[in-house]
């Protein structure tokens, strides 16, 4: 990376972010979301420049200086950023979504639902996106009506005083003493596809006899959503909300991205000291009381727990440790190895599969990266689909596909995990073997990057808006 492309992409990383007045709903009215291809590293630095001169909100973001860039254009920068764009013939675009408002709106829940669905026990399915209520009230059946197998588990409780909770699934005599599997969702509250994925597995795990195999071994964890007050903004307020809901004792911008204030390499790249940022990493690590409840808790299992996934979205890719520089763990190509057998059943959805700073962006404070460094040896974030045609505002017909898909992932970490770490040992990674790579290898990005991307921008305001925007990033 340049150095000059490091001081755009920092720039890009921390800018301002919509907020909505008290009681007012974010309308995102004529906002476009532009699919941007540069052919070249200097058309990328461009495009990034552009983002930062007109105050965009990057939606997705990628090393490779050839891969698109998904770009939120509200309406009075699109005649501009037209123009600006016709200055390298090189540079394509196309306009994927044409009003992010009208996608908004068809995404929400289908008043048919309940009707559809009224001699079902429960409210949820996966052919809509659902409330908080219905996916607690989903948990809350499922441990009732399968006692034996079921444990819910209050973990603590949000900065808003919504219950975290976790779903324990074990056929075991002796449950928490078995190899485990841990499954979050919901950290980002805009990314609606991973709550409903995580409560698709839970379905399948408990409900599904053909799956029964699944739990023949395993003990599962799974929190469909550790951010509940972010998720819950989502639907009511700005449905591109990405943080939790705390508040903060030096600015009017409320929230942390829970996904930069875990407390492994806090505070490093790809975070930022703005409250008002996307990536706004807290005042301190576990500064959020979800993630100091979620840490808590996995904390207590770690000897148990050897496999953590995380579900994120999108942009199809399986992201191993680690993310806060392009450093690989010694044990990196058995992690490795493990990810590609288990993407390798995906057929409808491909997956980049790959280090998760050398593939994406440096991201520090990650869960996924907090997991590995306790022990947890097979550690993997995933950014779900789809690759940005529909980004966060993936429509509710491709949820089931999504799942169904995604879901034959678990069977090949189900079978490792069963054979791979002996429950109540500690699982400190063991270096492999390997010729292709070594045991731990730093590139040299460090030296062209700041410690922190935090460069606060000013304040500035749509016709729809009293707030401001942040260019930010996915996943
Ligand atoms: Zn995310």
């Amino acid at each position: 990376m340049s150095l000059l492309f490091a001081i755009a992409l920092s720039c890009v990383f921390v800018t301002s972010q919509v907020m909505a007045e008290e009681g007012e709903v974010v309308s995102y009215d004529g906002f476009q979301v532009w699919k941007i291809q540069p052919s070249s590293g200097e058309d990328q630095q461009f495009i990034l420049n552009i983002i930062a001169l007109f105050d965009l909100e990057l939606l997705s973001e990628s090393r490779l200086a050839r891969d698109p860039m998904d770009v939120l254009v509200p309406p009075r920068s699109q005649t501009k950023l037209k123009f600006k764009l016709a200055e390298r013939n090189e540079i394509s675009y196309v306009v994927v979504i044409s009003n992010l408002q009208t996608a908004i709106d068809n995404q929400k829940t289908s008043p048919n639902r309940i009707t559809s669905n009224s001699k079902a026990a429960y409210n949820m399915d996966w052919i809509s996106y659902h409330r908080l209520i219905d996916i607690y009230d989903f948990m809350t059946y499922m441990n009732k009506t399968y006692p034996k197998l079921v444990q819910l588990t209050k973990i603590g409780t949000s900065y808003e005083n919504r219950p975290l909770f976790v779903l324990r699934i074990s056929n075991s005599s002796s449950p928490g003493t078995r190899p485990a599997i841990w499954i979050d969702g919901g950290i980002h509250a805009r990314e609606w596809i991973s709550p409903a994925v995580a409560t698709y597995i839970i379905q399948q795990l408990v409900e599904v006899p053909a799956n029964a195999k699944l739990l023949a071994n395993v003990d599962w964890y799974i929190m469909p959503v550790m951010n509940p007050d972010g998720y819950e903004y989502t639907h009511t307020t700005d449905r591109l909300w990405r943080k939790t809901r705390s508040m903060s004792s030096t600015s009017s911008c409320r929230g942390v991205d829970a996904n930069r204030n875990f407390g492994y390499k806090w505070g490093g790249l790809g975070t930022s000291t703005d409250p008002c940022a996307d990536i706004y990493r807290g005042p301190k690590a576990f500064s959020e009381p979800e993630t100091l409840a979620t840490s808590n808790f996995i904390s207590s299992k770690k000897n148990q727990i050897n496999l953590y996934v995380t579900l994120h979205s999108y942009g199809q890719y399986a992201l191993l440790p680690y993310g806060y520089d392009v450093v690989y763990p010694p044990d990196y190509n058995d992690i490795l190895a493990l990810a590609k057998d288990a993407t390798s059943k995906f057929v409808k959805y491909k997956y980049t599969v790959g280090n998760t700073a050398a593939v994406l962006y440096a991201a520090s404070g990650v869960s996924s990266d907090w997991a590995k460094s306790i022990g947890i040896r097979y550690s993997y974030g995933f950014e779900m689909p789809d690759k940005g045609f529909n980004g966060f505002i993936l429509p509710p017909s491709d949820i089931l596909p999504v799942c169904q898909d995604f879901f034959p992932a678990f069977e090949v970490f189900a079978n490792k995990v069963a054979t791979c770490c002996s429950a109540a040992t500690t699982t400190t990674a063991k270096p492999l073997t390997s010729t292709t790579r070594p045991a731990t290898t730093t590139k040299p990005l460090t030296t062209t990057r700041p410690a922190t991307t935090t460069k606060p921008k000013p304040t500035t305001t749509t016709s729809k808006r009293t707030t401001t925007k942040c260019s930010c990033i996915c996943g």
